[in-house]
């Protein structure tokens, strides 16, 4: 079989510990052998970082923007004992903050489903992908805590220097208070990646806040949805069968858990933070969860929802066998292929990336698991294998499904 040819290169992220070694292998048995692989590749190992103070990761987002599609490992956020472990000059910022700060992207985070594993909530057949905004609210604010009682205002002074002021409470007593905010610009953003999205994915979008209660607040979210749906993305809407609809987050909650799934529930920040956790934990594992940031100006980047899984690594450092679980890392490759394949008219790659996670839920489904899933499914004839003989054998099927 001739390899795939591609005409763009896809910007490629390498990282750190088990996934890094897991990057490569997938790399040599799953993809050299059937695309001729373009990418410009950015090495976001902790290593290279500090030898580039850093610098890697920024021409790595900016690589991102120039060519529209990535594919990121997973990577060390270095703590205090990070910077000991690797002799860091400087506790290095979070990878994915920077890249998520760069594209002022949003984060939409998907299960796989495979036969075997039964969700916690059994009518769920399809996957619910959360769209979380990753700006502001409670993760920028600013509180105090007051005693003895006295008034708290909200006070805005504008560039005029004239105020504006609102009575938050008049304390008698001891307390607390706390301010937060967003802007105008991250939520119209947040809003153009969730309606791309969803077209994309030709899945309904869900949007849900506390406008009933937070009159000003939680309804200025609402306005801006509605009113860039109405303007850009109505019609694209009503062409594609699909649908968009706000509705009150505890309403959203209880038609969640009610719903198949099949899906994109757009968050605020700190309902994303939550139900996220709810979400995957309810489909089984972390291992299963694909992530991909999206830009408003549609630029994606794809990426496994898991960490380095470290413990793993020590243990293939030391030569005992480990048995990891892949298929993030597979699907996030296989987004971004796929991805580009759509915006180069390549429709070969876009056919080799679902052949590739077919090949990699059939593995699964045929009773052949890595250690993780093992312990989930409830197959049968299932068997554990070590992480390389678990891409091995998607290797065979995917060659099979290949001819
Ligand atoms: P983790 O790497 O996600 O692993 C936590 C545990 O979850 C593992 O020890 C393992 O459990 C299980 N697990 C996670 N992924 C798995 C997989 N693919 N296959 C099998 N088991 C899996 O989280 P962590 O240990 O808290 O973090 C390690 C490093 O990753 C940290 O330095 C952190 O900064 C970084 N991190 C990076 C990203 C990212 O780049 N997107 C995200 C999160 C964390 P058992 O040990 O019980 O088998
Ligand atoms: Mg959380």
């Amino acid at each position: 079989m001739e390899k795939i040819k591609m005409t763009t290169p896809l910007v490629e992220m390498d990282g750190d510990e088990m996934t890094r070694i897991l990057w490569q292998w997938i790399k040599d048995i799953l993809i050299l052998p059937y695309v001729d692989l373009k990418t410009e590749y950015y090495d976001l190992g902790l290593r290279k970082r500090e030898e580039t103070k850093d610098q890697i990761t920024i021409d790595s987002a900016e690589a991102t923007k120039k060519y529209g599609v990535a594919v990121k490992c997973a990577t060390i956020t270095p703590n205090a004992a990070r910077v000991e472990e690797y002799g860091l000059s400087e506790m290095w910022k979070s990878p994915n903050g920077t890249i998520r700060a760069a594209l002022d992207g949003t984060v939409f985070r998907t299960p796989i489903l495979v036969k075997g594993i039964t969700p916690y909530i059994p009518t769920w057949t399809k996957p619910i992908t959360i769209a979380r905004h990753a700006y502001g609210d409670v993760y920028k604010n600013c509180e105090m805590q007051v005693q003895g009682g006295g008034k708290a205002e909200l006070c805005f002074t504008d560039k005029n220097g004239r105020e504006t002021r609102k009575l938050i409470h008049e304390f008698t007593d001891d307390g607390i208070i706390q301010g937060i905010h967003n802007r105008d610009a991250s939520i119209s953003g947040f809003a153009h990646a969730c309606f791309k999205y969803a077209l994309d994915r030709r899945q309904d979008l869900w949007f849900a806040s506390k406008d009933t209660i937070s009159k000003i607040y939680d309804h200025r979210f609402k306005d801006i949805f509605y009113e860039i749906f109405e303007a850009e993305y109505k019609e694209k809407f009503a062409a594609a069968g699909i649908e968009f609809f706000y509705t009150l987050i505890d309403d959203a909650v209880a038609r969640v858990i009610r719903s198949n799934g099949g899906y994109i529930w757009a968050c605020k920040n700190y309902d994303g933070d939550v139900m996220s956790d709810m979400v995957s934990t309810a489909y089984g594992s972390l291992a299963m969860m694909t992530s991909v940031l999206v830009s408003p100006t549609g630029i994606y980047e794809y990426e496994a929802a898991h960490g380095t899984v470290q413990r793993h690594y020590y243990k293939h450092l030391k030569g005992e066998e480990t048995s990891t679980n892949s298929v993030a890392t597979i699907f996030a490759w296989s987004g971004a292929l796929r991805k580009r394949g759509e915006l180069d008219g390549i429709s070969a790659l876009c056919d080799y990336a679902d052949k590739l996670e077919q090949a990699t839920i059939a593995t699964i489904e045929d009773g052949i698991m890595t250690g993780d899933l093992y312990l989930l499914s409830k197959l049968e004839n299932k068997k554990k294998v070590n992480s390389r003989e678990f891409l091995e054998e998607i290797g065979k099927r995917l060659s099979a499904a290949l001819g």
